[in-house]
């Protein structure tokens, strides 16, 4: 995957971290430095039959925006549905085909699959996704089989069970073995982001709606304290015709010299020291060696108060920064674009906050 067409990136060895992206030219604070489409992307909701209507999924299965009153379904399975024609036209070439409507249709009717845990139904949807992208773009299944991410016993058992329930609805040309399967599910792991339900004030904790592969933004490695941060405009009404809205921005939190790593954080920044080193252990198989992290893991266990206690550490102050203080949100401000850096844009409610400090 080249880093050519962009001057603003490029891939380099970086110590103790392997592979990551630096800045090749100076970076200012909110320049966008990435724009990326998903190379697959998958609802978050369970393949469950069911004949409530209220239980149904509530964003279109294309661009993943709430569903208007007048949905579009899928005239095949009539259980996907769709915000307008263009979407379902759209879906029918590329995540919606009909091999995929026709192995999702036959799995939510499928027992085996019933009986499996919820995470494993999720997985389910991923799979089919994976071998449709085999089958519309050879090029795309191959750049997602080069990101990082190795099948552990738990993910053997995983593939076993998907490849012997989903390869048999795809045509014989796709070819994916159990072995590549599970080499599929180990890298859609650790690379998929989230796609999160609209941020509501007093609504539910955030949840997921989808997750995505976008493997140009999955090669950003991970910091605690972030010089970048992603944004999506799911969401968004606005939105010119030239760019979809399940593409992710990655934009910069501050200026970065030349040469430098650019990082994102894989998770919201506020998370205390125990969780995030469980997450990055759990979730990614590895521990973060952060300026941030080396200075909290000295810090007493539950140290709620370390923000007036240790307001003058550079971290501390940069939390109370670039954290959205907006109740329920905890979101990542960035400058909302590099010719107005005052103005802090929230990349989860959106709010937009001046800066005055
Ligand atoms: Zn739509
Ligand atoms: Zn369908
Ligand atoms: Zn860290
Ligand atoms: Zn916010």
């Amino acid at each position: 995957m080249a880093f050519s067409s962009s001057s603003l990136l490029r891939l380099d060895h970086i110590a103790g971290k392997g592979k990551g992206l630096v800045a090749a030219q100076s970076l200012k604070a909110g320049q966008v430095i990435l724009r990326e489409s998903p190379l697959i992307i998958y609802s978050s909701s369970p393949l469950i039959s069911t004949s409530s209507p209220s239980s149904l999924f509530p964003y279109c299965d294309h661009c993943f925006r709430t569903l208007p009153t007048n949905t579009i379904p899928c005239p095949s399975c009539s259980y996907h549905h769709f915000c307008s024609h263009k979407c379902f036209s759209t879906a029918f070439n590329t995540f919606h085909s009909s091999l995929v409507c026709h192995a999702l249709s036959h799995l939510k009717d499928s027992e085996s699959l019933q009986q499996q845990p919820y995470e494993r139904q999720v997985q389910a949807r991923f799979v089919v996704a994976a071998y449709n992208l085999a089958i519309i773009s050879p090029s795309g299944i191959h750049a997602f089989l080069s990101l990082h991410g190795t099948p552990d016993d738990t993910i053997v058992e995983a593939a076993k069970f998907l490849h012997s329930l989903i390869s048999p609805l795809f045509p014989p040309s796709v070819n994916i073995s159990v072995d590549l399967t599970a080499q599929l599910l180990a890298k859609d792991r650790i690379n998929s982001f989230c796609l999160m339900n609209p941020y509501s004030p007093d609504g539910p904790q955030r949840s997921i709606k989808a997750y995505a592969i976008y493997p140009k933004a999955s090669m950003f490695n991970h910091d605690c304290i972030p010089n970048a941060c992603r944004f999506d405009y799911v969401d968004s009404a606005d939105l010119d015709d030239e760019h979809n809205n399940t593409d992710m921005v990655i934009r910069m939190i501050q200026d970065l010299p030349e040469g430098r790593e650019v990082c994102i954080s894989y998770f919201r920044i506020s998370r205390d020291y125990c969780t995030r080193k469980r997450i990055l252990m759990d979730d990614y198989g590895f521990s973060c060696e952060c300026d941030r992290c080396k200075i909290e893991a000295n810090w007493p266990h539950d140290c709620q108060n370390y923000v007036e206690e240790y307001s003058d550490l550079p971290h501390v102050r940069f939390i109370a920064k670039y954290v959205c203080d907006r109740k329920n949100c905890n979101g990542t401000l960035a400058p909302k674009d590099d010719a107005h850096t005052n103005v802090l844009e929230c990349n989860f409610c959106g709010n937009l906050k001046s800066d005055t400090a």
